[in-house]
């Protein structure tokens, strides 16, 4: 059902006031983890000056340690939900648990399965029953048959507002978290006609590479970049190394207009 050979035409996921797949490209920003309204709220504000209109954030946290931060869960979804409105903006969260669906599609708009969860089928099937469009994240270890084999999970079940994200993978390379799989990019666009999207924050787990990866997403076809920001990363509940502060995120995106890579602020 994803494949190119049953349709042609892209994908286009319409969030009413902003589209995925349209042609122009799209950021989607915001931090890793929801940890307070006021946190949210410095965020939206800094994304809404810059023109971005999708927010993340996570609400239920999927963390290597049962020891870490595991998310604000539904409360975090009601803080993202009521400072988004406030600025006009679409939520991303991940989901982790499929009887938790149902609920996130009242606070979320589009509903994000997390690299860890590409192949949970039952929440693959779970996403797949309801209308909310999902981010389908790659795998650590995911080839691209894997990929989108899950992506078709989703589809086959009903939903086919599906939203293709390449995070990066394992590799035995140290000096990145995981490799950016830029190959992932055009391989997706000739396979399938979902949009596509890269997480330049997740591949290079630092932030002196997030420019450049997102240049390279964007000229191999990415129809959208996710990269995390937070008011103070030094004291983020999770990813506080690889998070860029809002000063950073805003030369980011003046970076990325001026480069023509993004369109101009209107
Ligand atoms: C995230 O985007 O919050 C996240 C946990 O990413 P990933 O599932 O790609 O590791
Ligand atoms: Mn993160």
């Amino acid at each position: 059902l994803i494949s190119r050979k049953r349709k042609v035409e892209d994908t286009v996921i319409d969030l009413g006031t902003v589209q995925i797949g349209d042609g122009i490209p799209k950021i989607v920003a915001g931090p890793c983890s929801v940890e307070s309204e006021e946190q949210v709220f410095q965020v939206a504000e800094v994304m809404a000056r810059q023109g971005v209109k999708m927010i993340r954030g996570g609400a239920f946290k999927p963390r290597t340690s049962p020891y870490d931060f595991q998310g604000l869960g539904l409360e975090g979804l009601q803080i993202l939900r009521r400072v988004a409105d406030h600025f006009g903006l679409k939520v991303i969260s991940e989901i982790m648990n499929p009887a938790d669906v149902e609920m996130a599609t009242r606070y979320v708009d589009v509903i994000q399965v997390g690299a860890r969860n590409m192949q949970n089928f039952d929440l693959l099937r779970a996403v797949g029953s309801v209308s909310t469009p999902v981010l389908l994240k790659r795998g650590l270890a995911a080839t691209m048959e894997e990929f989108l084999f899950a992506a078709e999970y989703i589809v086959a079940s009903g939903n086919d507002q599906v939203v293709l994200c390449e995070r990066g993978i394992r590799t035995y390379e140290k000096w990145t978290r995981n490799t950016l799989d830029i190959s992932a990019v055009p391989l997706i666009k000739q396979e399938s006609h979902l949009p596509v999207m890269v997480d330049v924050t997740h591949s290079a787990g630092r932030k002196d590479l997030l420019l450049p990866l997102a240049k390279a997403a964007f000229a191999a076809g990415a129809d959208a970049v996710m990269v995390e920001t937070h008011p103070n990363p030094i004291v983020a509940l999770s990813d506080s190394r690889q998070q860029i502060d809002l000063p950073t995120f805003e030369q980011f995106m003046t970076q990325l207009r001026e480069s023509r890579f993004l369109p101009e602020l209107l």
